[in-house]
C-alpha cells in the first residue's frame, strides 16, 4: 500500500494532489493536470470519451488524435484535432510539446478480430504505441496516463465464471498477448519510474453512437442496427455464448472515475477487472424481442467463436468496486431499452448508417 498522504486530491484545472509511490519514493502526479490528449479518438470509445471530457472540462483542453479514420464533424469542430500514428514517437512527442499535454488517454489499438487477421500489425500498433506513450510520460514527467486492457488477457485456462482479478493469463490471440504485455509494461513504468498509469480490463462495449472497430463482441452492437433496420440478424457467435459486456455510458463513467480517483486508492497498476453485465447472444435476442416482436436472429458462428470461447463469461470486479468505488448503472434490460430508443430515433430521422 502506498502511504496515504494528506492534502487535496486534484484533477484538471481544479485540484491538486500529492502521493508518493511505494517502491520508488517518487512523487506521483504532483503537478496540476491541465491538457489532455486522447489517442484513438475516432474509435468507438475514444470518440465518445473525447466529447465527454470536453464537456466536463473545457473544449480547448482536450486534444483528439485520430489516425486513418475520418473524424466526425462534432469531433473536429468541438476542439483541437491532430492526425497521429502513435507508433511514431517523434510525431507523438511533437504533439505533446505543441499542445503542452500532461495527461494521455491512450486508446489507439488494433482490436481482437482484426488483430487475428494481422497479428504483426497488432503487436506493432499496440506495443510500440504504448511503449512510446509510457516513455514520453517518463521523459516529460507527465501527470497521468490511462491505458485500457481487456478481458482478452484471460485465456482458456483461467476460470471462465466470475474470473478473478489475479489468475492465470495465457491468451490465445495476439491482441490478448499485447494486453498482457501492456499490463506488465504499465506496472513496470509505475513501480520503476513512478509514472501514474491507470488501466481497466474493459469487457465488450455496447454503444449507440460510433460503430465498433473489429472486436469479438461487435455482434452485441450490430444486432441492434439490424433489428431496427431489417428485423433480422445473422449472429457470428453461437446462441449460448455468454460474454461480459458494458454499456458505453458506464464505460465512460468508469474511465473518468478511475482517472479522477485519489492516487492513494489505486493499488493495482496492471489493470482492474471491470464489468457491467453478462448475457448470452440468445438472452440479448430475447430482450430485443420484448421491444421488436418480429425480430428474428439466426446463428452462423465464424472464427470469432473460438476467440469468444477462450474468454470469461463473467468477471469479478470487486477490487475496482472496493478501491475506487466502481458501480455500473446499466443492466441488460435498461441498456437494451436505451439502445433501441436512441437508434430508433436515428432511424426515423434517416441517419442510422
Ligand atoms: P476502435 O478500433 O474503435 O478504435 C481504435 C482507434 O485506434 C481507431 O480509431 C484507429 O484509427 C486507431 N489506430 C489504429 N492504429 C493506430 C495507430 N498506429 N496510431 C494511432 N491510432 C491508431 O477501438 P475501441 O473499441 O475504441 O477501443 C479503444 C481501446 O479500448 C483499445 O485499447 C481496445 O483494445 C480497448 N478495448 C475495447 C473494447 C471494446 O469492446 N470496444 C473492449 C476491451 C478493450
Amino acid at each position: 500500500m502506498p502511504p496515504k498522504i494528506s492534502g487535496e486530491t486534484s484533477y484538471i484545472l481544479r485540484f491538486r494532489h500529492a502521493c508518493f509511490h511505494s517502491e520508488t519514493g517518487c512523487l506521483l502526479s504532483s503537478k496540476v493536470m491541465k491538457k489532455i490528449l486522447v489517442t484513438g479518438a475516432t474509435g468507438q470509445i475514444g470518440s465518445e470519451l473525447t466529447l465527454e471530457l470536453r464537456k466536463k472540462y473545457d473544449n480547448s483542453s482536450v486534444v483528439a488524435a485520430g489516425h486513418k479514420r475520418t473524424p466526425s464533424e462534432v469531433l473536429l469542430e468541438s476542439g483541437p484535432f491532430e492526425f497521429l500514428d502513435t507508433s511514431d514517437k517523434k510525431k507523438l512527442a511533437e504533439v505533446l510539446q505543441q499542445h503542452d499535454i500532461d495527461t494521455i488517454y491512450h486508446l489507439a489499438a488494433v482490436l481482437s478480430a482484426t488483430g487475428e487477421k494481422n497479428p504483426q500489425a497488432a503487436w506493432h500498433v499496440n506495443m510500440d504505441g504504448l511503449y512510446n506513450v509510457l516513455e514520453l510520460a517518463r521523459e516529460r514527467d507527465l501527470v497521468r496516463v490511462f491505458w485500457p486492457s481487456s478481458i482478452a488477457v484471460f485465456g482458456a485456462d483461467a476460470p471462465r465464471v466470475n474470473t478473478p482479478q489475479d489468475t492465470v493469463m495465457i491468451p490465445s490471440t495476439m491482441y490478448g498477448v499485447t494486453k498482457v504485455a501492456g499490463e506488465l509494461l504499465c506496472n513496470y513504468y509505475s513501480t520503476r519510474f513512478g509514472v501514474d498509469v491507470r488501466g481497466v480490463r474493459y469487457p465488450g462495449i455496447i454503444s449507440s453512437e460510433t460503430p465498433p472497430g473489429g472486436g469479438t463482441t461487435d455482434y452485441a452492437v450490430e444486432i441492434f442496427y439490424e433489428a431496427i433496420k431489417n428485423k433480422r440478424y445473422v449472429c457470428f457467435l453461437r446462441e449460448d455464448t455468454v460474454l461480459p459486456m458494458m454499456y458505453m455510458p458506464d464505460c465512460i463513467k468508469a474511465t473518468i472515475e478511475l482517472m479522477e480517483a485519489d492516487p492513494s486508492r489505486i493499488n493495482c497498476r496492471t489493470s482492474y477487472n471491470l464489468t457491467g453485465m453478462s448475457f448470452s447472444a440468445g438472452q440479448l435476442v430475447d430482450e430485443i424481442k420484448k421491444h421488436i416482436t418480429e425480430f428474428k436472429c439466426d446463428y452462423n458462428p465464424d472464427f470469432r467463436q473460438k476467440i469468444a470461447d477462450s474468454w470469461p463469461m463473467s468477471i469479478d470486479d470487486s477490487l475496482a468496486r472496493r478501491e475506487w468505488g466502481w458501480k455500473p448503472t446499466f443492466d441488460l434490460a435498461s441498456m437494451t431499452r436505451d439502445m433501441i430508443d436512441k437508434l430508433t430515433k436515428k432511424y426515423e430521422a434517416g441517419i442510422l448508417s
